[in-house]
């Protein structure tokens, strides 16, 4: 059987892709070696980020806005509530260390929102203390607060995409894994554990995994352990508080990412508050990654970023989730074609920060896929940024 493209990686970049190709009427098959949604990859925790005035870099804007459309189409579509824009509030110290290695995190983010028209407001100590009283800011800090930020949900999102890319005529093959792949000038040809298929182009969206099909490119792609907590909220009175409250970013300091991040409570009076931290000192891969959470973790996450700073969060941790960041040296993203194989397209992981602009990078290689270009300038994605690529 040949089709037109194959997607290799069915999770948020590959879910958004197949969807985009089949409505498009393209003849793609996805394989994936497990079946998404699932807790192995990078794409599970029920909630992610999502900002529009993006503080890691001014070439993300379009990608953002144009997933909003796209959630908003699809959950007219389909009935199911993709995306929540709650607001989001950004807490700094004057030099604090940014998010994804991001300098100058702030001002970028306030330079975006000025370039796109990005509604924000600058907040004053003061005003972030009055407004949000669940957050114990100290004098030092201040605040940006965009209220079209919120969160997307990860899994339904891929779930959703899955069954409409079904619908519009994709073939899904799920538990099904990928050995390798051989490309000339006229096709590519992919071999699986169970078979061998053949296609004009070839997508690569296998997140963590994606250095299996890149060995030589291992040193542009590194994988770190992060955790995220749900702590629980001390008294149910509290709870319409935490639901009512915006997304989060927190720069704690200026040590090296010593930063945080939130969500309000969306799992009800008993689902606790989700917060993360950002790790890159140890890397790993999804085969030896520890995925077990231990209780020194969990402590040191509650003395250092919420004992203090949520008076109103106890120290019982209701769950702790592994997943995997894969990021690049500038923390940027990959989309590209394959630096030997023109008819073979990558989609990295997106170093920590790509959910947020998962369904327009899926638009944008099923585009690149059928014409070879995209509607959003994704150059700057470019594998030839690095010396070896
Ligand atoms: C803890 C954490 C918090 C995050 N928070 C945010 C946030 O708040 N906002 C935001 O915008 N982004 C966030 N991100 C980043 C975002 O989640 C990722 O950029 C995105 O989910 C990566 O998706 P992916 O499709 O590349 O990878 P995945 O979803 O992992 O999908 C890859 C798929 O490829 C499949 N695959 C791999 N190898 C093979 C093979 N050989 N054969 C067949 N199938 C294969 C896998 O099974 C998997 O299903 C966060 C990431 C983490 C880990």
């Amino acid at each position: 059987m040949r089709y037109d493209v194959i997607v290799v990686g069915l999770g948020a970049m590959g879910s958004a892709t197949v969807y985009q190709l089949a409505k498009s009427g393209v003849n793609v098959l996805g394989i994936d070696q497990f079946a998404p949604p699932h807790k192995l990859g990078s794409t599970h925790g029920n909630t992610r980020i999502t900002r529009l005035a993006i503080g890691e870099g001014m070439e993300y804007v379009p990608l953002v806005r144009r997933s909003h459309e796209i959630w908003y189409e699809i959950e007219k579509e389909t009935g199911k509530e993709l995306l929540n824009q709650c607001g989001g509030l950004i807490m700094t110290v004057s030099d604090g260390y940014g998010q994804h290695k991001s300098s100058d995190f702030l001002q970028n983010t306030y330079d975006a929102a000025d370039k796109y028209g990005i509604k924000h407001e600058k907040l004053t100590n003061l005003e972030i203390k009055q407004r949000f009283p669940l957050f114990n800011i100290r004098s030092d800090e201040r605040g940006y607060y965009e209220p079209e930020a919120g969160y997307v949900r990860p899994e339904r999102c891929i779930e959703v995409q899955l069954e409409l890319a079904k619908k519009y005529g994709a073939t899904l093959n799920l538990n099904e894994k990928v050995k390798g792949f051989t490309a000339d000038n006229s096709s590519v040809t992919i071999a699986t554990d169970r078979g061998r298929y053949k296609a004009d182009k070839l997508i690569i969206s296998a997140g963590p995994w994606v250095t299996d099909f890149l060995p030589k490119y291992r040193d542009i792609f590194k994988i770190h352990r992060q955790v995220l907590y749900w702590f629980d909220i001390d008294d149910e009175k509290n709870y319409e508080a935490f639901r009512e409250m915006p997304i989060f970013v927190w720069e704690f300091s200026n040590q090296r990412y010593d930063n945080f991040y939130g969500f309000p409570a969306v799992d009800g009076p008993q689902g606790g508050i989700k917060l993360a931290t950002e790790t890159y000192d140890t890397d790993t891969s999804p085969d030896d990654i520890e995925r077990e959470v231990t209780s020194e973790e969990i402590q040191s996450v509650y003395d250092h970023y919420v004992k203090e700073q949520f008076p109103h969060l106890t120290s019982k941790c209701i769950k702790a989730v592994t997943c995997m960041y894969t990021d690049t040296p500038d923390a940027k993203f990959v989309i590209d074609f394959h630096p030997k194989h023109k008819n073979v397209i990558i989609a990295s992981p997106c170093s920590g920060h790509g959910f947020k602009h998962s369904a327009a990078i899926g638009e944008t290689l099923s585009q690149l896929a059928k014409t070879g270009k995209s509607d959003i300038d994704v150059s700057k994605f470019s594998f030839s940024r690095f010396r070896n690529a």
